[in-house]
């Protein structure tokens, strides 16, 4: 079974076509990359898997469920943003366990695999504090431990890593395979920037204009590109 499948995904906003006719499975335990440059529609596929974003056709299935929809609270899955957005009046610790507030689960629990969590994301010494005493990795890496805390069946990253430096960006990357390969997690990764993309990618979807115009895995897509858009996008080191 697919962890993702998605069928003919259309949104339009007014006369702009956003997301065109397009289909796309991701494998469980895969991360699948959707490169592609600015406005090409990633963030909006994106929206539609994760519920914050109705499509005007097609279908969105998560483990094997149709979800088209199911309110986004109710999937299986998780984003984290560019922008963090996190709770600058709660501690880092609270931050995290908000993420089961919704849950059910017990205090102790809760606060049980929150420590679980941050441990993860190497931020154990930093429960206490609060989000503006943090570095941005750090703070980022507080949205990804509240993200990954319900255990989402799905996890998707939109641009998460943009607004670092280069090194803190490298570093997070290399946090962020590992993370995925320890949890055998299916992560979703929107990025426009090839080299992440190239470092983290199982498989990488090529979105153009709102349609992917070629998907697999980065030395296949590298060596044999299947237009000249992902020929020159690719050959376009920026
Ligand atoms: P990307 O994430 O690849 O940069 P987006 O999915 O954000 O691209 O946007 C795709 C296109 O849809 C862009 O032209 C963008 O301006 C447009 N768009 C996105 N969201 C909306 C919206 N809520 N209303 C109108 N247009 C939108
Ligand atoms: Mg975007």
């Amino acid at each position: 079974m697919s962890a993702i499948e998605l069928h003919s995904l259309t949104k339009r906003f007014g006369e702009l076509t956003a997301v065109d006719d397009l289909s796309l499975e991701v494998k469980e335990g895969e991360l699948l990359c959707l490169l592609g440059p600015s406005g090409c529609g990633k963030s909006t596929t994106m929206r539609m898997i994760g519920g914050l974003e109705r499509p005007t056709e097609g279908k969105v299935s998560i483990n094997g469920e149709e979800v088209t929809r199911t309110p986004a609270y109710e999937r299986d899955s998780s984003i984290v943003f560019q922008n963090w957005a996190l709770f600058p009046h709660k501690t880092v610790l609270e931050n995290v366990e908000f993420g089961l507030k919704m849950d059910g689960v017990s205090d102790a629990e809760r606060t049980e695999r929150a420590r679980e969590m941050l441990e993860m994301v190497q931020l154990s010494d930093y429960e206490d504090s609060s989000p503006n005493e943090l570095s941005g990795g750090q703070q980022q890496r507080v949205a990804l431990a509240r993200s990954l805390i319900v255990e989402p069946h799905v996890l998707m990253l939109d641009e998460p890593l943009s607004n670092l430096d280069k090194r803190l960006k490298e570093e997070m990357q290399l946090e962020l395979k590992e993370i995925h390969d320890d949890l055998d997690q299916t992560m979703v990764y929107v990025t426009h920037d090839q080299n992440e993309a190239f470092t983290l990618a199982d498989r990488i979807g090529v979105m153009n204009d709102g349609q992917i115009v070629q998907v697999g895995e980065p030395p296949e897509v590298y060596n044999n590109p299947k237009t000249q858009f992902v020929e020159e996008f690719l050959g376009d080191t920026n």
